[in-house]
């Protein structure tokens, strides 16, 4: 059977280039880059030459990037420690929108004693940035406010927010993990000091994340250890995994323009739906957008009576992301845009990557309408819609 994978913002494969460069420090360059020797130098002349990688994706020094273990730890790492390098300030802005591993961060600030003003987004999933500048207050130590929105590929305003975060003499933070391989990020750009990125949604390995850092922020340290990271987070480096970021940010970087060809797609299947599909809606602005994220509201089913049938035709998708799948509860970034709870759990996320073709976005345009039809067949609601509109 066919088998379509339209989940690339829950994971994506790992191309066989970031492979192939992986593979030599596994089992011939497998040396901890503090050790001495010739092993060791090579090593470490592999971890420099990644790190200087990463750094040139981005446009920073070499110096700024912090390697980690994902996006959440980035996110985890930036949020705690821009909070408390602010020493005195106590106030945290961030939106409704963000990911669980930033939301949650600030959350747990909250027992610690921060107050944290959650903003909200308008109903196409949009920070206004006059939100966030009423919102400063002179303890403000950290803005943080997403780059791209991994549920409805909502791009913020990030380099507006952080002039205003900076203005009211607090550090800015976004998490960059939707955006990096999707979108142009460059850290001077944006005017960002912290950015968070993820190996396994750019075509890396799942376990690799790093953070920018810029000179002269300092989050507090991470993991006490053997003094890698520059200190920061201990823990020898994972080299070929650190290697495979690097390579996927590298091609990520130089075939950015091909993303224009993922976003013709992404309009044809967002249309597509939209025109065969009556009472359906795009969660989410149509731009600016990510090249790849489609979700659509269908009213009168469920989310995952949906993506089960799906599934049956080979159609990989999502609800809503996939850390809130196993749950029943509906996604907080789809009741920020103001969608009602049912709405929400009749949304259907498709997120498509350069390696999906037209053939397969013809198959989902083909597969899904009649689908979202049988569902709707069985709903009592959707009946006495019918039956009305005769
Ligand atoms: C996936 C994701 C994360 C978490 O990254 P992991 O590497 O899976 O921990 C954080 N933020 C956003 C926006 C994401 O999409």
């Amino acid at each position: 059977m066919r088998r379509i994978y339209a989940d690339n913002a829950a994971t994506t494969a790992v191309s066989r280039e970031v492979l192939d460069a992986m593979l030599p420090y596994f089992c011939e360059s497998y040396g901890n880059p503090s050790s001495l020797h010739a092993v060791g130098r090579e090593a470490k002349k592999a971890l420099d030459a990644a790190r200087a990688t990463v750094a040139a994706a981005l446009n920073c020094d070499a110096n700024e990037i912090y390697f980690t273990s994902c996006g959440s730890e980035s996110d985890n790492w930036a949020i705690r420690g821009g909070a408390h390098s602010k020493k005195g300030k106590k106030h945290i802005i961030t939106t409704k929108i963000e990911h669980h591993a930033a939301l949650h961060a600030c959350k747990a600030l909250e027992k610690e004693g921060y107050e944290v003003t959650y903003v909200g987004v308008d109903e196409n999933g949009y920070v206004d940035p006059a939100d966030v500048a009423a919102a400063m207050r002179e303890d403000t130590a950290l803005v943080s406010v997403m780059m791209a929105n991994n549920e409805i590929g909502t791009i913020q305003p990030i380099k507006e927010i952080a002039e205003i975060a900076h203005n009211g003499g607090a550090l800015m933070f976004t998490d960059a993990v939707q955006a990096v391989g999707n979108i142009p990020v460059d850290v001077k750009e944006l005017g960002v000091d912290m950015l968070a990125l993820s190996g396994h949604k750019i075509h890396a390995p799942k376990g690799i994340g790093a953070l920018y850092c810029k000179k002269g922020v300092r989050p507090d340290v991470l993991i006490e250890g053997g003094g890698q990271e520059r200190g920061r987070r201990g823990g020898t480096e994972a080299l070929a995994s650190i290697v495979g970021l690097a390579k996927a940010a590298e091609i990520a970087n130089a075939e950015l323009s091909e993303m224009d060809k993922v976003a013709a797609l992404r309009d044809k299947l967002i249309d597509g739906i939209l025109e065969r599909i009556p009472y359906s809606r795009l969660n989410g602005g149509r731009s600016p957008r990510l090249p790849g994220n489609v979700n659509v509201a269908f009213e009168f089913i469920e989310g995952e009576s949906l993506l089960l049938l799906l599934d049956m035709e080979g159609i990989c998708a999502s609800t809503g992301s996939a850390c809130s799948s196993n749950s029943l509860e509906p996604s907080h970034v789809l009741l920020a845009t103001g969608l009602p709870v049912e709405k929400a759990h009749g949304s259907l996320r498709l997120s498509i990557s350069k390696d999906t073709t037209e053939e397969d976005v013809d198959y989902i345009l083909e597969k899904l309408p009649p689908i979202v039809q049988r569902l709707r067949e069985m709903s009592p609601l959707y009946e006495e819609v019918a039956k009305n509109s005769k």
